[in-house]
């Protein structure tokens, strides 16, 4: 979930189950994973280690995946929240650009354009957020559907991440949900494109770089340097914040799963493309055009 920093300290977060945590401070306030996806998270982890075939095979893998567009306005004008056949299809090459790297490519399959204002205004774990997602969400658990909508309280955006085995309830409410000002050309500093970037990672499963912070297991990607918390704007001068023997490298503040702003990311590591990889087939199946071995 991604808040703009403005005005991230007056919201407050609601996790999946409903409860009210305390305010969290940055891009995003992702829902906190379940106690079965860290657990799924350690063994992936494990395997990497075990298996080096993981990683060899994960750099040679394509993912083919569908996603839909679910646009949420109070009306049809831009002033009402309708974005433009040209802004999506912007936001779609923007996401292709930024997962290419990685093998990973999204073909749109639907535009669904939806009048709402409840919906237009959701928020994380509410009512709205299942009746909207019921209403127009399409295709299965390996198919991507997010919801274009003006979001509350500074928030950016949200994505479920995925579970070994979800729940009915888990399938209607995958997705992601993304404020309508963060596509190109919307609201500085978040204007281009980059905060569906950073949320499709958690649905491909990815954490924040700065989860766990100086800690051993950190964000269980062992090549993404650890970070003690986020980092804001674009530092000219790279901070290090976890130092010594057992945290090599600086905070990395270019990866697409900080929370820095869109012109200062441009990367995942291998070991997250790994994850990505390792994630989609156990916990969302095989992809069209898609390889991976199961361990
Ligand atoms: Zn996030």
């Amino acid at each position: 979930m991604l808040f703009s920093t403005r005005t991230l300290l007056l919201a407050l977060a609601t996790t999946a189950l409903g409860h009210v945590t305390s305010p969290r401070r940055g891009r995003c306030a992702q829902d906190d994973p379940s106690e079965s996806n860290i657990a799924e998270m350690e063994r992936m982890a494990e395997d990497a280690r075990l298996h080096p075939m993981v990683r060899v095979n994960a750099s040679n893998a394509t993912l083919e995946l569908d996603i839909y567009f679910h646009v949420i306005s109070t009306g049809p004008s831009v002033a009402e929240g309708n974005l433009g056949n040209g802004t999506l299809m912007n936001q779609l090459n923007v996401i292709n650009k930024d997962y290419a790297p990685a093998g990973i490519k999204y073909t749109l399959r639907n535009v669904t354009r939806t009048v709402n204002a409840a919906w237009y205004g959701v928020t994380m774990g509410s009512a709205a957020e299942m009746a909207m997602k019921k209403s127009l969400r399409r295709g299965t658990y390996r198919d991507i559907n997010v919801y274009f909508a003006r979001l509350s309280g500074g928030v950016l955006g949200w994505c479920t991440f995925p579970e070994v085995n979800p729940t009915a309830h888990m399938r209607t409410r995958d997705g992601c949900v993304v404020a309508s000002q963060s596509l190109p050309g919307g609201i500085k500093p978040y204007n281009l494109g980059r905060t569906l970037t950073h949320e499709l990672g958690h649905w491909h499963s990815l954490y924040h770089t700065f989860q766990g912070g100086c800690t051993a297991t950190n964000d269980r990607v062992e090549d993404t340097p650890a970070e003690r918390g986020p980092t804001y704007g674009c530092p000219k001068t790279n901070p290090d914040t976890c130092t010594g023997a057992r945290f090599p490298g600086v905070d990395p503040i270019h990866n697409f799963m900080d929370y820095t702003d869109d012109i200062c990311m441009n990367e995942f590591t291998p070991g997250q493309v790994t994850r990505m990889f390792q994630a989609f087939a156990r916990m969302r199946g095989a992809a069209r055009g898609g390889y991976y071995p199961q361990y």
